[in-house]
């Protein structure tokens, strides 16, 4: 920590760039931590909290039902690791906690994920801007900061109108945006990244996750609309990749759903330097052991003799969908269960366990998609978020390499980082 003037340490000045959940759950905390210090929110935009208001389909799911920090961190493809012990300090009951105190009640849904009753993003929106300006938290939007410097033990800021200012703390809280460039290009930090690298930092490149996949297979043609759950998807080309399980969604340029949301998240690099072009297998009955299955179609076989393949689809399958299996193991749907010799069974069953298809692209999940990337988590101190390499730097948010599945774990990582920010920013 810099060793501030006497000035700045009785009322030292927190620059917090970025109006996001990160930004504003560092400033509340810091100003309620130390009402001496003086705290600046920047956003860039005309509005704060953009990306919370759309979160959620409009409902902001705001953390997940997961107390145990160990369980917590297993939905981070990146962080699963450094996020346990911020976890401990802060976790998703935590955040139950500190909403719940300040009026806005929240309703968690079966699968653990938590929303406010209002069902509505702009209660979250609410809670966060009044309890900032009852912080006394000065807030100024359009207000980019273009350039961060440091300055003896102070950092000097110049704002988009040319502005510049002083702040004794500085706190990154800029978001996440996926870079566009090919694996392979040399790439150069831009925008908010650019103002980590200037302090000192690497950037690892952004890139997305959380996407669908793009799947052009006469398989899946005429079938948009048909959910299989659950099924199992594996990236067969990448090793250490566990397959993932989960309800599937097939869409009219491939594949969605759950299933492979969970699966782009953990593959987000891998799959980047592919090009976004990369084999998997589908494993149609994940209930099945693939030992099991040509007994069970024999079984099949056994009570159904008269009826024809595609006048019986088992196991839940969409008629639809398991006719185009059929077809794909090269066989007549007009044929009779019975009349599946040893050879037919073994080809089906290595369609339904492991279907093979061609990913040839990728694209935003209801324009949902978090960036994996961004300031490496070996330079910062995760109990407080400072830089390792820039004494009164802090971070918070996606702008670090932290991305979770969906399910509100992207903004449970917000409140953390930003709540240990806060509590750093405002001591010393
Ligand atoms: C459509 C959509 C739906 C989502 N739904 C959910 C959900 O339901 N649950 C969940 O957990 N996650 C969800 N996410 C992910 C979640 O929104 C993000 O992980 C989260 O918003 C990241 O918060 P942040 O504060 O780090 O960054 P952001 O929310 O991106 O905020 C960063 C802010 O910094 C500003 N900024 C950038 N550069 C500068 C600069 N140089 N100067 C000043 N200001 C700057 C930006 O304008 C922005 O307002 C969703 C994402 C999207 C896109």
């Amino acid at each position: 920590m810099p060793t501030p003037s006497s000035t700045s340490r009785n009322s030292p000045h927190i620059a917090v760039i970025g109006g996001g959940p990160a930004g504003f759950f560092a400033a509340i905390t810091a100003r309620r931590a130390n009402p001496h210090c003086r705290v600046t929110i920047f956003e860039k935009s005309a509005r704060v909290l953009g990306k919370v208001k759309i979160s959620g389909g409009g409902r902001c799911n705001i953390t997940h039902d997961s107390p145990d920090p160990r369980e917590l961190a297993t939905h981070y493809p990146r962080g699963h690791r450094e996020l346990i012990g911020p976890f401990t300090r802060f976790g998703a009951t935590d955040t139950m906690a500190w909403f719940t105190a300040r009026g806005v009640p929240l309703r968690t849904y079966p699968d653990g994920c938590l929303f406010p009753a209002s069902n509505d993003s702009q209660s979250v929106m609410d809670c966060l801007t009044s309890a900032a300006r009852q912080a006394g938290i000065t807030v100024r939007t359009r207000s980019g900061v273009n350039a961060a410097a440091r300055e003896g033990y102070r950092f000097r800021l110049t704002v988009a109108d040319g502005k510049t200012l002083t702040a004794d703390r500085v706190l990154l809280a800029t978001g996440g945006k996926a870079s566009h460039g090919a694996c392979g290009q040399e790439y150069r930090p831009t925008g908010a990244y650019a103002l980590a690298a200037a302090l000192g930092h690497a950037i690892i490149t952004p890139v997305p996750s959380l996407f669908t996949f793009t799947v052009k297979d006469p398989l899946l043609e005429g079938l948009a609309g048909i959910v299989v759950d659950p099924v199992s998807v594996r990236a067969t080309g990448v090793i250490g990749l566990q397959p993932e399980s989960g309800p599937l969604l097939i869409t009219h340029w491939g594949l969605s759903g759950p299933a492979v949301l969970q699966l782009s998240a953990w593959g987000a690099r891998a799959f980047y330097e592919v090009g976004y072009r990369f084999p998997i297998a589908v494993d149609w009955v994940p209930g099945l052991k693939a030992g099991g299955m040509d007994q069970a179609l024999a079984e099949l076989a056994a009570a159904n003799t008269s009826k024809q393949l595609k006048t019986f689809g088992p196991w839940n399958l969409s008629r639809r969908l398991w006719v185009r299996l059929v077809e794909r193991a090269g066989l007549d749907p007009a044929r009779r269960w019975g009349d599946l010799g040893p050879r037919q069974r073994t080809t089906l069953a290595r369609i339904l366990k492991g279907c093979e298809l061609q990913v040839t692209g990728q694209s935003a999940f209801k324009e949902e998609f978090v960036a994996c990337g961004g300031v490496p988590l070996k330079e910062v101190d995760m109990r407080t978020m400072q830089s390792r390499l820039t004494p009164g730097l802090f971070f918070a948010g996606e702008v670090l390499d932290i991305d979770g599945v969906t399910g509100g774990f992207n903004f449970q990582a917000c409140w953390t980082t930003g709540h240990l920010a806060g509590l750093a920013m405002a001591a010393g």
